[in-house]
């Protein structure tokens, strides 16, 4: 209750992925809720081909001390050691993130033994209440991380409200409730009261390829509750600007004239990477997640 109530308090704000002190101090500037302390962004992780781990302390140390707002910090999926050391540092909050490699291709990490809150992953409702029910005080979408591409994030994020919807028939039938519930992998008791509140229990932020204002503000009309941005900001020409731009389109989401003012001047944006070229690349082999 304590940690959801924590993740709560950055509701309808924007985290930014920030790799230095410097751009820790702009996006606070710029209005950011908090900061995610890397050593490299997504979009480099992804061209690197390297096993990619928990940041050096010493780094997110660094930029703890460069701001005021809460600091995040990732920690590969399964790996409770390294999230016992990013306790030990107190950071404000752990990402048990795909986008490094992950420790452990079955376990996730048993979050409600932790007293910090964590933010997890998810493409669709069962996986993000097996994440909830691990103790995450936070869900974001999965979306394709580093590529500027914001439609995986959309994917995900209306699959997630269509499920909530879809399976509200089921609050009328105990038995099929429960099925549903071992199909999904969920205790029945979180599944009904998920469909009955009609919303995921935790806040439920975008992540994954959001790369412009208008991003931002699609993610939110879509039901988000706030926005990551990763490799976007400082992969652009004027990060000060888009950072500051992309705070303003969270807030105002739902008023085109005040999107239409940020949405201006904002000089060269992340030029990203499609997810059809990364199929293309792949030959093909996420295509079966891809489709329509
Ligand atoms: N995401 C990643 C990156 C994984 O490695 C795994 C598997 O262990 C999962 C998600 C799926 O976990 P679950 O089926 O418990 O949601």
């Amino acid at each position: 209750k304590v940690k959801s109530g924590l993740a709560q308090m950055l509701k309808g704000g924007v985290i930014m992925d920030v790799v230095t002190p410097e751009q820790a101090r702009i996006a606070e500037k710029a209005g950011a809720c908090a900061v995610m302390a890397l050593e490299s962004i997504p979009a480099d992780m992804r061209k690197s081909g390297k096993v990619c781990r928990m940041s050096d302390p010493k780094m997110i140390r660094e930029i703890m001390a460069a701001v005021s707002i809460p600091v995040m910090a990732k920690v590969r999926i399964g790996h409770f050691v390294e999230a016992q050391v990013l306790e030990a540092l107190e950071v404000d909050y752990i990402d048990e993130s795909e986008v490094l490699t992950p420790a452990d291709w079955s376990n996730h990490i048993k979050k409600n033994d932790f007293k910090v809150p964590f933010v997890c992953g998810a493409k669709d409702l069962g996986e993000a209440l097996r994440r909830i029910n691990e103790g995450a005080a936070m869900i974001r979408t999965k979306g394709e991380a580093g590529t500027g591409d914001v439609s995986e994030a959309v994917k995900h994020i209306r699959k997630i409200r269509a499920q909530i919807q879809e399976f509200g028939s089921l609050l009328n039938s105990p038995d099929e409730l429960r099925t549903k519930a071992e199909e999904l992998r969920v205790p029945t008791d979180l599944l009904k009261s998920t469909l009955e509140q009609g919303k995921l229990p935790v806040v439920n932020f975008a992540a994954g390829g959001v790369a412009t204002p208008s991003d931002a503000a699609l993610l939110m009309q879509l039901g988000c509750e706030g926005i990551f941005v990763g490799s976007g900001i400082f992969k652009s020409s004027d990060p000060e600007n888009l950072a500051q731009a992309i705070v303003q389109a969270t807030t105002y989401y739902n008023d085109p004239l005040k999107l239409l003012q940020v949405s201006s001047d904002l000089g060269d944006l992340m030029a990203g990477v499609s997810i059809e070229s990364i199929n293309a690349d792949k030959k093909g082999t996420r295509l079966s997640e891809i489709g329509w």
